[in-house]
């Protein structure tokens, strides 16, 4: 029997780390043991950890949480012969607006995300782990808990993992809320029970991470990507997609569009091609004014701009990201000065206050921005609002700053003109 689904998927997909959205008991394990589950495991048990690693590599998989990192590097850059423990901690806080999708993978596949990070332990000679989900997942954790519960009595985490003597144990722990602890330093700070402000770096995590231990900290999805690698080899992976762009990804595609949802679909998927074919197009027949690629952080395109292939490096070299893969539609009628009001007011009320430029650069802009879209607008705002966020660009402590900074810069800079008419409108925003 199939499962009911947030939404329908699309032929155009290509299944990897989604393949069980959709069986029912896709959150269980016998389901999960049916459909391949562990065989990356104990194939990773005969391999060595520099194998694994380089396997990994091979894959071109980087970073599914923003940054876009490689993964493989990542992992080799932990000490396996510190004589301090080794952690692994997973980031579910998925906070980046636009972005949905690693609660997917926790509430339909968690024994996937358990499997990956059994075969990252077995990397790096970790042998605890903690998963981060955010506060307002509450939901989640229960399922998260649920799943751990069932692998323990099952022997799939504890003292001897799938009978293979490999000592493993996962803990979930919740976030309060806060945008900040997507921030791989915060989290931590968080993790340890303090507040969520980012850290110092250096040290990085990988040397001093948790608890001053040596720490890999990878997304959910990121994580959740890794039995397919093994399983299948990570050329095979790597081949999904593009050079240096390996494997699939889920696109949380929101917005004017006419079917929203997550879809997975290998890098270097055509933008236009996930929005009008995937998506269903624009809804209501409305003509395509812009894109948000990869979440808000993200500097927007405008519609010409979207006749692009979706990987890391071409998204980059058009001046935006691919970013967390929370990609947001907007039709021709969308208030451009709104839209980047609407993103202002989060980043201002997210900012942790740490550092300066970000806690008074957002509260700045947030209250140039409301002023401009009640109608009070000076003309010299315009260039003050894209001066105020160059100004943060690259100055602030974490990267909050620039995620404020960079889509108000790309909004002014191409949308100016619906900045002007402001200024001669006679009727008030409301
Ligand atoms: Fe906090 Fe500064 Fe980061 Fe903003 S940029 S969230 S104020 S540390």
């Amino acid at each position: 029997m199939a499962k009911v689904l947030y939404n329908e998927p699309s032929p155009l997909e290509t299944k990897v780390i989604s393949q069980r959205f959709g069986l029912e008991g896709s959150e269980t394990l016998d389901v999960y043991l049916k459909t391949k589950g562990y065989e990356a495991f104990r194939k990773a048990k005969e391999m060595t950890p520099e194998a694994i690693i380089e396997e990994v590599k091979t894959s071109s998989l980087r970073g599914r949480g923003g940054a876009g990192f490689p993964t493989g590097l990542k992992w080799s850059f932990v000490p396996r012969t510190h004589p301090k423990p080794r952690v692994i901690v997973v980031n579910g806080d998925e906070s980046e607006p636009g972005t949905c999708k690693d609660r997917l993978l926790i509430e339909y596949d968690p024994h996937q995300l358990i499997e990956g990070i059994l075969i990252a332990g077995l990397a790096v000679d970790a042998h605890v782990g903690y998963i981060y989900i955010r506060g307002e997942y509450r939901y989640l954790i229960e399922k998260m808990d649920r799943a751990l519960e069932e692998a323990y009595a099952r022997g799939y985490l504890g003292d001897n993992v799938a009978g293979t003597g490999f000592k493993f144990d996962l803990y979930t722990h919740t976030g309060a809320g806060a945008y900040e602890c997507g921030e791989e330093t915060a989290l931590l700070d968080s993790l340890e029970g303090k507040r969520g402000v980012p850290r110092m770096k250096p040290p990085f995590p990988a040397v001093a991470g948790a608890w001053a231990m040596p720490t890999l900290l990878n997304n959910v999805e990121t994580f959740s990507s890794v039995p397919a690698i093994i399983r299948d080899g990570g050329a095979a992976y790597a081949a999904l997609g593009t050079p240096k762009n390996g494997g699939t990804r889920l696109l949380c595609i929101s917005g004017h569009v006419n079917k929203p949802g997550v879809y997975e679909v290998p890098l270097g998927f055509p933008m236009m091609k996930a929005i009008n074919e995937i998506a269903g197009g624009v809804r209501g027949g409305k003509k395509l004014k812009a894109v948000v690629p990869g979440g808000s952080s993200c500097p927007i395109l405008k519609a010409e701009e979207c006749d692009v292939a979706m990987d890391y490096d071409t998204i980059a070299k058009i001046g935006s990201m691919m970013g967390s893969g929370g990609m947001v539609v907007l039709d021709e009628d969308t208030d451009m000065v709104g839209f980047a009001l609407r993103i202002m007011r989060f980043y201002a009320h997210e900012s942790c206050g740490w550092c300066i430029p970000c806690r008074e650069g957002t509260t700045w802009l947030r209250k140039m921005l409301q002023r401009y879209y009640d109608g009070h607008g000076r003309k010299e705002d315009i260039d003050i609002i894209g001066e105020v966020s160059k100004n943060m660009l690259g100055r602030t402590f974490c990267a909050l700053g620039d995620a404020a900074a960079m889509p108000t810069i790309s909004i002014v800079e191409k949308f100016r003109d619906e900045f002007e008419k402001y200024l001669t409108r006679e009727t008030v925003a409301v």
